[in-house]
């Protein structure tokens, strides 16, 4: 057997690229190629705009309440192939099992959701806006929109999109990261099944490429961006120059504060699971603690470090381990691994103590995967690169503030908000958390305080560029024009 090709799907077609490059996609638990991915020229992506333009003609002009019928299909047969989709993704991406059903009940979630469009997308009217004038706000589809997509949720972050996009009316092109693209395939087959008309939902594989030629074609008329903020600030600026809508969710840095009333060792068991997580890839990961008071931090270090130490490293789809709730596999490349090495050196050399060094460990029969174990920094000082910068593995640093206020000023200083927690009994602390702290979503004893698909999802400062977030109700102005019609109707004569 051949080794699988990605293909894209375009105008209700399956698609193989021709003329194009191929990049070897890997499984990071072992370095071996699983599969290739085409690299897909403007062409590729200007056909699939083509066809979703067309498309968009019927497609928006389809009642509301048929326009959703694919989509109950859909959110059933995911369900039907859950375990299916989880496979794919833990064997491209490398997170366990468990968290890729997680991720899976994400999306049906938000699939689910879209399905209420004939009940969240009904304008709304002002009789006697004037005298004898009526004002209407009418929320129409606006045409083509895609949505350019990171390696770390390959099924969910689509899904934060495209179901609420199609929903109202609108016709949609999806650009997976090129690292792990057969989640996508896999999920794709299931919509090429439910019964949207050709050129409704598109996937068009690629690298930066194809992502330019997105943000440079015409007929898109808005973007979804997620991924590092350095490629979130280019697609915004591009974006903004072209007159296309556009949000794009950028990196982070999410903080836990513990306080000294906290249940330590709950808080210490979430936190956990909140930095080991995906090996540290989520973007709601948090890689900061702050202990508030000596007494706060020197009881966290200890027990943090210590159950950092007994946290299960290995490759998630061996059967050993595949049902461990709290299984932390390898991160996604040789790149990012010998990054995350760099900055343990970095962290070294600015002065910070590595309580817990993972940068040896090895798992068995697994060499050439890309391990790295849970790494603990204490006595690290705001501003320290290993504080400043996303990591985005399994290096935790641990800081001390003397009261909340200093540890609110360390997170509000940062320059990412995407989110924050803090572990407290005290509902004065966590009311002024709440408040006070610059982060887009805040948890109150909760580690990944990551909200459900009918609430947004997204950041602040430079987590996040745009104002409309993902998912939920919100994400429904971003895919519809709000025309106001004022009307007044003369008596007859
Ligand atoms: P990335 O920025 O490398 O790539 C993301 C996507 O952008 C990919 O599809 C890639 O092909 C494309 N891309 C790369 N360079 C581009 C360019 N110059 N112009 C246009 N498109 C380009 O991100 P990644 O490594 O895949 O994902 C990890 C990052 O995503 C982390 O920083 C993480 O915090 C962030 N992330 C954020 C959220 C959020 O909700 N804020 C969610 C998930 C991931």
């Amino acid at each position: 057997m051949g080794i699988e090709k990605a293909k894209n799907y375009v105008g209700g077609k399956w698609i193989l690229p021709e003329h194009c490059e191929w990049l070897d996609v890997h499984n990071p638990s072992t370095g071996e190629v699983v599969g290739q991915v085409p690299i897909s020229s403007r062409s590729d992506v200007d056909m699939a705009a083509a066809r979703a333009s067309e498309a968009f003609r019927e497609w928006k002009n389809l009642p509301v309440s048929r326009r959703v019928q694919p989509l109950y299909r859909l959110a059933a047969m995911l369900r039907e192939n859950e375990e299916e989709i989880s496979r794919t993704l833990t064997l491209e991406m490398g997170k366990s099992l468990p968290d890729a059903r997680a991720e899976m009940k994400r999306a049906i979630e938000n699939c689910e959701a879209a399905c209420g469009m004939p009940m969240l997308q009904q304008g709304r009217n002002l009789i006697g806006a004037s005298s004898e004038i009526d004002g209407e706000v009418l929320m129409l589809p606006v045409g083509v929109f895609a949505a350019i997509t990171p390696f770390n949720f390959p099924a969910m972050v689509p899904f934060w999109f495209f179901p609420y996009a199609l929903a109202t009316g609108n016709t949609f092109i999806l650009k997976p990261s090129e690292r792990v693209p057969f989640t996508m395939q896999v999920v794709t087959r299931l919509i090429d099944k439910a019964g949207f008309p050709p050129g409704v939902f598109n996937l068009v594989n690629g690298d930066r490429g194809a992502a330019e030629a997105i943000l440079e074609n015409p007929l898109i008329k808005g973007v979804s961006m997620v991924g590092s903020t350095n490629v979130c600030r280019i697609v915004a600026e591009k974006c903004a120059r072209a007159g296309k809508r556009f949000q794009a969710m950028g990196s982070a840095k999410n903080h836990l504060v513990v306080m000294s009333d906290a249940r330590i060792e709950d808080a210490v068991r979430n936190m956990v699971t909140s930095c080991y997580g995906c090996a540290g890839q989520r973007c709601m990961a948090s890689s900061a603690i702050v202990a508030v008071g000596e007494e706060t931090y020197r009881n966290v270090c200890d027990r943090f470090t210590e159950a950092s130490r007994n946290v299960l490293v290995a490759n998630p789809l061996d059967p050993r381990y595949a049902g461990e709730e709290m299984l932390m596999g390898p991160v996604i490349s040789r790149k990012a691994k010998d990054f995350i090495l760099g900055m343990i050196e970095t962290g070294i050399s600015e002065g910070a103590t590595l309580a817990l060094d993972g940068r040896n460990l090895v798992v068995k029969g697994c060499e050439k995967g890309y391990f790295i174990g849970p790494t603990v920094f204490t006595d690290v000082k705001p501003g320290m690169k290993i504080h400043s910068t996303e990591i985005f593995g399994p290096v935790v640093v641990i800081l001390k503030a003397d009261n909340l206020d200093s540890a609110i000023d360390i997170i509000n200083r940062h320059r990412y908000g995407n989110g924050a927690s803090i572990y407290t009994q005290n509902g004065y602390y966590a009311r002024k958390f709440k408040l006070e702290t610059e982060a887009g979503m805040i948890g109150i004893n909760v580690g990944i305080p990551a909200p459900v698909a009918p609430l947004p999802f997204g950041g602040m400062k430079e987590s996040q560029f745009s104002d409309i977030k993902a998912q939920g109700r919100e994400i429904i102005n971003f895919y519809t024009e709000h025309k106001v019609v004022t009307e007044r109707y003369w008596p007859e004569r």
